[in-house]
């Protein structure tokens, strides 16, 4: 994390500590990220719900905070992860129960052969063996129907798991996906780009970090409205995705932030790709969904960074971050790789002193 990042953040949780003593919500997790993600701006229709309270001169409380944190924050993949587990906790219960039962008769039944069996050592009249006969016949057409049974239950609970495991596999999927513009979210991002470095590592192969920015992203939510706002995101995203190949990996990282993954690509290659992407940004005209008006076009910053063998994830993001700053202060929609950042810098620099 840059020191950047890392200010920015503390901010976010100290305004978020600050709303929490001046309302009437009690300081629980779930209602410091409900404030946290207010303090960050980055969901502006709960900032505005939040935010009409305070100016009808209310307070929130516990009851409104769980009912935006249900609205806003709460998350589908968990509901739907804990939906599945309990079907599995019922369905694996169920299987216990009967095999239970089967065991339970399987005992009496063999319990019953061996009583029969040393009966039948001595002699026994006809009559006798005639009725152990019919008892013995009696026990194992009982024994017949409790081992269908079992064979019916487990044939349902077979598939009952099947289709729980293909919901368990939806669920793991989805929770790997930035819900609003389906590209891999910044937990899937963090366990590939760990991947990704371990590979590198071992087969001394080059790897590459792209992070973007989309530019003055406020002003163009502030201007056209958040929802116009969530569709450039996407826009963004599929532009992303489109521009890489093979095993990269395109994530949303938060916000307005995107990233790549490129393994088996060198700075000079990784630079190439963030052009490209870019260009292809550059090149969109923006359109209106709702009403085809036009809105222009945007742009993104870029940073670049590659793989040192000294690199943790952190010191690889933290460079390419400081690169996306070097490109957006020295103008904004361009591309700053770590080679550059340097010159880059000093130009802004030197244009600073001359100004
Ligand atoms: P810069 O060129 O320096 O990056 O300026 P910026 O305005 O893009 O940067 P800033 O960090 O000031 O603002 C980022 C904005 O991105 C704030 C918020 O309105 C917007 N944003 C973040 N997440 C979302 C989202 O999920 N949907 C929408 N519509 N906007 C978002
Ligand atoms: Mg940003
Ligand atoms: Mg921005």
């Amino acid at each position: 994390m840059s020191e950047q990042e890392y200010k920015r953040a503390l901010g976010y949780a100290n305004a978020a500590f600050d709303l929490l003593r001046r309302s009437s919500i009690p300081p629980y997790p779930q209602f410091y990220e409900l404030l946290y993600t207010y303090s960050t701006g980055v969901n502006p229709h709960l900032n505005q719900r939040i935010n009409d309270i305070f100016r009808n001169g209310g307070t929130p409380d516990a009851d409104l905070a769980e009912a935006l944190y249900n609205e806003f924050l709460k998350s589908d993949v968990s509901d739907r992860m804990s939906d599945v587990s309990e079907r599995m906790h019922a369905r694996i219960e169920a299987v216990h129960d009967a095999i239970d039962l089967a065991m339970n008769n399987a005992q009496t039944y063999s319990g019953s052969l061996e009583s029969a069996a040393s009966h039948l050592r001595q002699p026994l009249a006809p009559k006798a063996i005639s009725s152990l006969a019919e008892q013995l016949l009696a026990q194992t057409l009982q024994m017949q129907e409790t081992n269908l049974s079992l064979e019916e239950k487990l044939q349902a609970s077979r598939d009952d798991i099947a289709s729980l495991q293909r919901d368990l596999d939806d669920v793991r999927r989805e929770s790997l996906l930035d819900p609003l513009t389906k590209i891999a979210n910044r937990k899937s991002f963090d366990d590939e780009l760990a991947r990704a470095i371990a590979e590198a590592q071992t087969s001394d192969s080059p790897l590459s970090l792209i992070i973007a920015d989309i530019d003055h992203f406020k002003n163009f939510n502030d201007t056209f409205g958040h929802q116009t706002g969530d569709q450039v995101l996407r826009l963004v995203a599929m532009t992303l995705k489109s521009n890489i190949k093979g095993k990269d990996v395109a994530a949303r990282y938060g916000g307005e932030e995107f990233v790549a993954v490129l393994p088996s690509t060198d700075l000079a290659g990784a630079v190439i790709a963030a052009e490209n992407i870019r260009k292809a940004i550059q090149a969109k005209e923006l359109l209106k969904r709702s009403t085809n008006e036009k809105l222009g076009r945007i742009t993104a910053s870029f940073g670049v960074a590659a793989f040192h063998p000294a690199d943790s994830a952190c010191s690889l993001i933290e460079r390419a971050d400081r690169c996306l700053y070097g490109a957006k202060r020295s103008g904004r929609n361009r591309v700053v790789s770590e080679e550059e950042l340097e010159r880059v810098l000093e130009k802004i620099n030197a244009d600073m002193t001359a100004a």
